[in-house]
Order: structure tokens, then C-alpha cells, then sequence
């Protein structure tokens, strides 16, 4: 099978021109600059004209629910709502139910994928207070690496002894394995909580999370992390960055890096007025200053990259204030046109883009042959354009839980196709069914 993709603008390494590609079976086998595409006979031509072909996204986060929790979502609704938005590849996070904390109960997604993953998958590996010995025994070819809850969250996977964390980054950096972390001080926050309830009830408003979880509870936790890296030379991600403070650990050392992730970049804090607890993630959306601040940082090199953190619960879990209220939100569907709206902001540009979703995560975790456009990679792209506005409506949505902060939200770029492994598997508003991703290799 054969594929020509023509007129369209190449955004890749750096670089936006107008440019072909050209697939064959699932690799990408050329790659020729200028208007002309190169001659010669192929299964299917596809038109980009006005069109932007970036590399598939790289999604490093996402929460599929998927075993345990498919009451909210399981890996073939939210592959299929990631093949929509043009992310080709994730990295699922482990606490779902049983937690990925086990070599079986990471051979048991990765079985679940195999039969269910419309794209490319991998899975983090869950650290608790005491297995840390399971780590040698981990394939490093399989997985991206290892997930700390430095902070409490959906699913309780608190690591917090001072011991356990210590082996933890420990252990990690004699096996070169990255350490993602969620940062934010429970202890800290469980205080917040009780005075919140103290002064306010049972069920604080949703506006108040952000003091509940708050600025210092995230610094403090951060701090914690980026000093046992320092000790150990541990490869250190830091999950979702929130706020202005944070950001000054990060764009010194190479092995120490943060993530943002779309619901941080685009809302704050007044938006809990409008949109109320479909906004509420842990850690909090918190202040335009903040806001502001990773938006800057995206540019400046001290945000490494951009995930989703996509993260559904049913609707009826939404209701209510700080307590009742569940933590998180679905964005994979609307992740790149929504950081593709902010570069008409100004505020990054398409190359940033390719950079932070596409590029950094495939070199940050050594991902084989995905996230660039090079010649003998995997033909993992997307093309978007911008010449027709759509608007977010349920019909629209595909995570399974049938809710999105966005919508109504009306957005100028749409994602037009997606290719995984060579497979054109979404074409403007048609999904092919049948599609199924690969098991990602690293390192
Ligand atoms: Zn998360």
C-alpha cells in the first residue's frame, strides 16, 4: 500500500515548508520539499492543500480507566477519541483498577491493548512505598517508565515515606528508568481541606480548590522531587506544572524537566464560575498569573512538553463542590486544536507545537521511529487545517464519558486526517473501525 499526501506544509524539527510525503506500507518513504509532488503511481492520494501535516501527537499522559473503572472510559473509546484528535500515541497512567503496580498487572494492559487500542500504546508503571524491586525486572524496551504519586488523586496511589522515595529515584536512575511525578503535598492539602470545611461546610465550592490544592502545596511537593534527582541523577519529569513558582526548577539540568498540560494553558480560575467542577483537576487550575507564566514557559524551554492529562469521570461524578466533586477532565479529542488556537494567540508557534507534543516526548522516553517526520520512521502523522470553523457539541464527542469542558467552545482548526502506522484510520469525521495501534518500543 502506497499513499502520496500532496500540497500541504510540513511543521517538523523546527522547521514549517511546503512539502510531499510519501508512504509505504506503514513507513514513511519520502520526503520531498517544494510545490511538486513526486510523480509515480499510488494506492490513495491525499489533497493537504492549506492544510498542516505535523507528526502524530505523542500523548505521555492520559487516564483511559481502562481495567477496572470502564464506567468512565476504557482504552477503545478514548483511542478512538485520540485517533480524532490526531494523537497516534499515549502513555496510560497506572491507577486504574488493579493498579498497574505489578509485572502482571502490566502484562494484563498491554493484553487489553492489543485487542482494544486503536493507536499506538504504552503504560507507565506505578511505584508504591515497596516495590521498587519490581523495577529491574521491568522491560525498558516496553515501557516509558515509572509514575510516583507524590500527592493523593483519583485512585489513591500515594507514595510518601521519605524511605520508599528515596529507593524510588534511587533505583530508578541506576536503571536509566524516567521518574513522572504528580506533585502536591497531601499533607498539605488535607489541612486546606479541613479548614475549607471548617469555614465553608461539607463541600466547599469548586472556586476554592485551587486554595485547597494549592500554589504551595505543588511547590513544596516539586521541590521535594527535583532535590532527590538532584541527589540521585534521577531522569525527572514533573507532571502537570501549575504554577509560576514551580517554574524555576526547571531548563537548568537536563535530566530535570516539566510537563504542562492543556487544561493549565488554556483555563484559570475565573473560569470555575462558568464551567464549575468540569474544570476541577488535580493539581488546580489555579491563577491567569500562573496561567501566564506556563504559557511563557512553553517558549523558553523550562515546559519540556505538553500532555493532556485526559482524565474522564461520568458526568453525574462532576456534581458538586471541592469533596463530592471528582478530579479530572476529558481532553485528548481537543488537545492540538486547542494549543493550535493558542499559536493564533501568539503565544507559541506551529514549530513550539510539533516541539512539545510531538518531539520532546518521543526523545524525552526514547520512543523508537514515532514523533518525527523522517524518512524509514513510522507514518505516524496528522493534518490539520484552519479554513473551517466547527463547533465542540455532544455528537462530536467521542471519550465515553460524552462531556467535554468544551463544549460550545467554537474552534478554527480541526484535525482533517490522522495516519497511524501508515493507516489513514480518521478521515474527516470518518473513523475506521477496524483500526488497530501498536505496542510502542524504547531506548
Ligand atoms: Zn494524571
Amino acid at each position: 500500500m502506497s499513499i502520496l499526501i500532496y500540497g500541504g506544509t510540513i511543521v517538523n524539527e523546527g522547521r514549517t515548508y511546503r512539502g510531499s510525503i510519501v508512504i509505504e506500507g506503514e513507513r514513511i518513504a519520502q520526503i520531498k520539499e517544494g510545490e511538486d509532488a513526486p510523480r509515480g503511481n499510488y494506492d490513495e492520494e491525499v489533497d493537504a492543500t492549506g492544510c498542516f501535516i505535523f507528526p502524530g501527537v505523542i500523548d505521555e499522559h492520559v487516564h483511559f480507566r481502562d481495567p477496572g473503572l470502564t464506567e468512565k472510559a476504557d482504552i477503545e473509546s478514548e483511542s478512538r477519541a485520540a485517533a480524532y484528535g490526531g494523537v497516534t500515541s499515549y502513555f496510560d497512567m497506572p491507577n486504574t483498577n488493579p493498579h498497574t503496580t505489578s509485572l502482571e498487572t502490566l502484562e494484563e494492559k498491554f493484553e487489553l491493548a492489543r485487542r482494544k487500542s486503536h493507536v499506538n500504546y504504552s503504560f507507565f508503571f506505578g511505584a508504591t512505598n515497596d516495590n521498587s524491586a519490581l523495577f529491574g525486572d521491568l522491560d525498558r524496551c516496553r515501557i516509558p517508565g515509572v509514575k510516583l504519586f507524590m500527592g493523593a488523586s483519583t485512585g489513591n496511589m500515594l507514595v510518601d515515606g521519605r524511605e520508599s522515595l528515596r529507593r524510588i529515584f534511587g533505583t530508578a536512575a541506576e536503571l536509566g528508568l524516567p521518574v513522572m511525578t504528580h506533585c502536591e503535598d497531601t499533607r498539605q492539602v488535607n489541612e486546606n481541606m479541613r479548614r475549607a470545611r471548617a469555614e465553608y461546610g461539607d463541600d466547599p465550592q469548586v472556586r476554592s480548590h485551587p486554595l485547597i490544592r494549592s500554589a504551595k502545596a505543588c511547590y513544596d511537593s516539586t521541590a521535594q522531587a527535583v532535590a532527590l534527582a538532584r541527589e540521585y541523577g534521577t531522569r525527572l519529569h514533573v507532571a502537570h506544572l501549575t504554577t509560576a513558582r514551580e517554574l524555576e526548577f526547571f531548563g537548568q539540568e537536563s535530566n530535570i524537566t516539566g510537563e504542562a498540560v492543556i487544561a493549565h494553558l488554556y483555563f484559570c480560575d475565573k473560569d470555575y464560575e462558568t464551567r464549575g467542577a468540569l474544570i476541577k483537576c488535580n493539581p488546580a487550575v489555579k491563577t491567569s498569573h500562573d496561567r501566564e507564566a506556563l504559557r511563557k514557559g512553553l517558549v523558553d524551554g523550562r515546559i519540556f512538553t505538553v500532555g493532556t492529562d485526559h482524565a474522564p469521570h461520568l458526568l453525574s461524578e462532576k456534581q458538586g463542590g471541592c469533596a463530592r466533586a471528582a478530579s479530572g477532565m476529558p481532553m485528548i479529542q481537543f488537545s492540538l486544536p486547542t494549543m493550535l488556537e493558542l499559536s493564533d494567540g501568539g503565544i507559541l508557534t506551529l514549530e513550539d507545537i510539533a516541539t512539545l507534543m510531538c518531539h520532546h516526548p518521543a526523545t524525552l522516553f526514547g520512543v523508537r521511529e514515532r514523533g518525527f517526520i523522517r524518512q524509514g520512521y513510522v507514518a505516524d502523522l496528522v493534518i490539520v487545517g484552519n479554513q473551517r470553523p466547527w463547533k465542540v457539541t455532544e455528537d462530536v464527542i467521542q471519550s465515553k464519558c460524552k462531556w467535554s469542558p468544551m463544549i460550545g467552545h467554537e474552534y478554527q482548526w480541526r484535525v482533517c486526517q490522522t495516519f497511524c502506522n501508515g493507516h489513514l484510520i480518521y478521515n474527516e469525521g470518518v473513523f475506521d473501525e477496524n483500526s488497530s495501534g501498536q505496542e510502542i518500543r524504547f531506548r
